[in-house]
C-alpha cells in the first residue's frame, strides 16, 4: 500500500479486529476453493474463457490506498469519543473496509492504479457513542458509512464523500451482544453487530433460533439484515428478516427511535418499515427485537426433478398456495441443473439427469414434518414432479455456504461472473426470466445465463440469475453494459430492481422507477428530518 506519514496517524499494522475475510475475494482464504484443471479446460471449450485474461493478484501492500483525508485533530476528536484503541487511519484498517463484495468490488480491488477507501474507521461501543461520533460528524461535516459485515453486493459500503470533508466507516462490530431472550413470548433483543453464526450460537445455548441464513450468513450481521431487507435460504420458512423484526433501535443525527411496541398496531402507518431497507441512510440501527423458534426437533430433505421450468414454477406456485409449509423450496432452471451436474456429475449421490431439479426442506416437531412433507410430496407430484430421495437436497444444504468461494475461483481463471435478482408476480414470471436473460446474452457474447427461483410467495417469487462468461475486454465495462440493461429489462417487465440485494450505490440509477418522483421525494423529507447535514450513507439508496 502506499505509505503515508500525515501527523499523528497510525501507519502500522492493523489494530482493529476483523473476522478472517480476505480484502479482495469472499471469505476465509484458508476454505478458498480452486477450480479442477477438467473444469477449467470445461470452461475454455464452452465459453472460451482464457486464463491470459485473469488479473495477476495484488498483494496488499502492492495496493495504491488514497491516503486519508481526515486531519489528526478530527481523528484524536473521534478517539475521546470512542476510546483510542477503537479508531485507525491505518492502510490496513481502512483496505477492507473499502467497499463490499460484489464482482465489481473484487475486481476494482485485483486492479493497479489508485483506490479509494474510508478516511479512518471507527467502532462505537454504545448508542451514546454512536450519537456522539454522529454529532461531531455533522458539526465537521464528514460523511458516515454503516458497516456491518461489509457483504454488500450493491455498494452499499462504497466510502462515498457526497461533497463533505472526508468519510469514516462506522464498523458496528462491538454491537454484539444479546440483550434480551423472551421464551414466553419467542422473541430476542440482538446487537445490530452480531454475526449470523454468533447470534445462532447464543441463542442456541438456550434452545432457541432465528433461522436467517442467507448465503453471506458467516460474516453478515443483523444490523446488516435488517438495514437491507435480507432473504435468507430457508426461504418459506424463515425467508425474509423484516418479517421476523418485532422491533428497532435507531440512532439518528435528529435523536433516538425506539419503534416496535406490540405485537400488532393500528396506531398510523408502521414506522419500523422505514427503517427496514434503509441501508444506513437514515440512522444507525443498534438493536433489534426479532421473533425467534425453538430449535427444530426433526428436519426432512427431499429434491424433485420437473421436466422444464415452466412445470416446475407450476408446482412451486401450487405448493405456496396451498399453504403446504416446506421450510426451503427452490427450484433451478434447465440450465443452472445443467452446470451444476457438470461441475459435480453426481449431485448428492442421487442421479439426476437433467430437466430442472428442486430442493425442499421441512422442519419442525416429528409430526409437524411428516405432515408438511407429506401434503408437500402430493402437490409436487401431482403437478408433474419426480422425486429423487434426499440426497441432491441434502447435498444442496450442505454447500450452500461455499458457492461464493467458486466465484473467486473463476474470477482468478479468468472467467466473469455475477449475480443479480428480482421478484414478480408468478403471471409474470416467465416472461420476466425470458427477457432478463435476453438482455445479459445481449451484451455478454456467448454467455451463460443460469437461474432458480429463491423464494416463493403466494402472489409470486424471486429469480436469481448468474451470470458466466468469458472476459472481454475491461470486464468492468462489460459487466456495466449487462447490469444496466438487465436493469432496464427488469423495470420494463413488472420486477423489482432488487428482491433481496438492496439498493445501495448500484440500483439508486432505478429506484425513481421502482418508487414513481413523488415516493423519492417522500424518502429525502424523511432524510432532511433525521440527518439535515446529510452525513449518513451518501449516494446510495434515494437518487
Ligand atoms: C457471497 C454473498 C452472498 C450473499 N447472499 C445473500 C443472500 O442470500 N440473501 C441476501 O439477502 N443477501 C445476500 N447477500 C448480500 C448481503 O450479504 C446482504 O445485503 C446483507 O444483509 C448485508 O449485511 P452486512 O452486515 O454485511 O451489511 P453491510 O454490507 O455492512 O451493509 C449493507 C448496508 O446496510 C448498511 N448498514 C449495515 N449495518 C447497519 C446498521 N446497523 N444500521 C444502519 N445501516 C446499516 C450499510 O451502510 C450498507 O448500506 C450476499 C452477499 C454476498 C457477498
Amino acid at each position: 500500500m502506499a505509505s503515508d506519514t500525515q501527523a499523528g496517524q497510525d501507519r502500522g499494522p492493523a489494530a482493529l479486529p476483523l473476522p478472517p475475510m480476505k480484502w479482495d475475494a469472499w471469505g476465509d482464504p484458508a476454505l478458498a476453493k480452486p477450480l479442477s484443471e477438467d473444469v477449467k479446460a470445461l470452461l475454455a471449450a464452452a465459453l472460451g474463457v482464457s486464463a491470459d485474461a485473469a488479473d495477476t493478484p495484488l498483494a496488499p501492500e502492492e495496493v495504491e490506498l488514497r491516503p486519508s483525508a481526515l486531519p489528526a485533530a478530527d481523528l484524536a476528536a473521534l478517539a475521546a469519543l470512542v476510546g483510542p484503541g477503537h479508531v485507525s487511519a491505518a492502510d490496513a484498517d481502512r483496505l477492507p473496509r473499502a467497499g463490499g463484495k460484489s464482482t465489481p468490488d473484487l475486481l476494482r480491488r485485483r486492479s493497479r492504479g489508485p483506490q479509494d477507501a474510508p478516511d479512518a474507521v471507527v467502532l462505537p461501543g454504545s448508542e451514546d457513542e454512536i450519537a456522539a461520533v454522529l454529532a461531531l460528524c455533522a458539526e465537521r461535516r464528514i460523511a458516515v458509512v454503516p458497516f456491518g459485515g461489509g457483504t454488500s453486493v450493491v455498494g452499499g459500503v462504497d466510502p462515498l464523500r457526497g461533497g463533505l470533508t472526508a468519510v469514516i466507516s462506522l464498523d458496528l462490530r462491538r454491537l454484539d451482544a444479546l440483550h434480551v431472550l423472551d421464551e414466553v413470548s419467542g422473541e430476542a433483543v440482538l446487537g445490530a453487530g452480531l454475526t449470523g453464526p454468533r447470534a445462532e450460537e447464543l441463542l442456541a445455548e438456550r434452545g432457541w433460533e432465528l433461522g436467517h441464513y442467507p448465503q453471506s450468513f458467516r460474516y453478515a450481521t443483523i444490523g446488516g439484515f435488517a438495514a437491507t431487507r435480507s432473504s435468507g435460504q430457508d426461504s418459506a420458512g424463515y425467508g425474509r428478516f423484516d418479517e421476523m423484526v418485532r422491533g428497532l433501535r435507531v440512532v439518528t443525527p435528529a435523536g433516538v427511535l425506539d419503534l416496535g411496541r406490540a405485537p400488532a398496531s393500528a396506531a398510523g402507518p408502521d414506522l419500523r418499515e422505514l427503517f427496514l431497507g434503509s441501508e444506513g441512510v437514515f440512522g444507525v440501527i443498534t438493536r433489534v427485537r426479532l421473533r425467534v423458534h425453538p430449535l427444530p426437533a426433526e428436519k426432512v430433505h427431499e429434491a424433485w426433478s420437473f421436466p422444464d421450468f415452466t412445470t416446475g414454477a407450476a408446482a412451486l406456485r401450487a405448493v405456496e398456495q396451498q399453504g403446504t409449509g416446506p421450510t426451503v423450496i427452490r427450484l433451478s432452471d434447465e440450465s443452472e441443473t445443467a452446470v451444476n451436474l457438470a461441475m459435480t456429475d453426481r449431485i448428492g449421490g442421487d442421479r439426476v439427469t437433467g430437466g430442472c431439479l428442486a430442493v425442499t426442506v421441512f422442519e419442525g416437531t416429528k409430526e409437524q414434518t411428516a405432515a408438511r412433507h407429506e401434503r408437500t410430496h402430493a402437490v409436487l407430484r401431482a403437478a408433474g414432479g419426480t422425486p429423487l430421495g434426499a440426497g441432491p437436497a441434502r447435498a444442496w444444504e450442505h454447500g450452500r455456504f461455499s458457492a461464493p468461494y467458486l466465484r473467486d475461483a473463476l474470477l482468478d481463471c479468468g472467467a466473469l461472473c455475477e449475480t443479480l435478482e428480482t421478484a414478480t408476480d408468478w403471471a409474470g414470471l416467465d416472461r420476466l426470466k425470458a427477457s432478463v436473460t435476453a438482455a445479459l446474452r445481449e451484451h455478454l457474447a456467448g454467455a451463460l445465463v443460469l437461474c432458480h427461483i429463491s423464494h416463493v410467495y403466494p402472489t409470486g417469487a424471486s429469480l436469481y440469475f448468474t451470470v458466466l462468461a468469458a472476459r472481454q475486454g475491461d470486464p468492468l465495462t462489460q459487466w456495466d453494459a449487462a447490469k444496466r440493461a438487465a436493469g432496464d429489462a427488469i423495470m420494463a417487465d413488472g420486477g423489482t430492481i432488487s428482491h433481496h440485494h438492496a439498493v445501495g450505490a448500484d440500483h439508486r440509477p432505478w429506484m425513481g422507477r421502482e418508487i414513481g418522483d413523488l415516493g423519492v421525494r417522500i424518502l429525502r423529507a424523511v432524510k432532511d428530518t433525521l440527518d439535515p447535514a446529510g452525513i449518513l450513507n451518501p449516494g446510495k439508496l434515494i437518487p
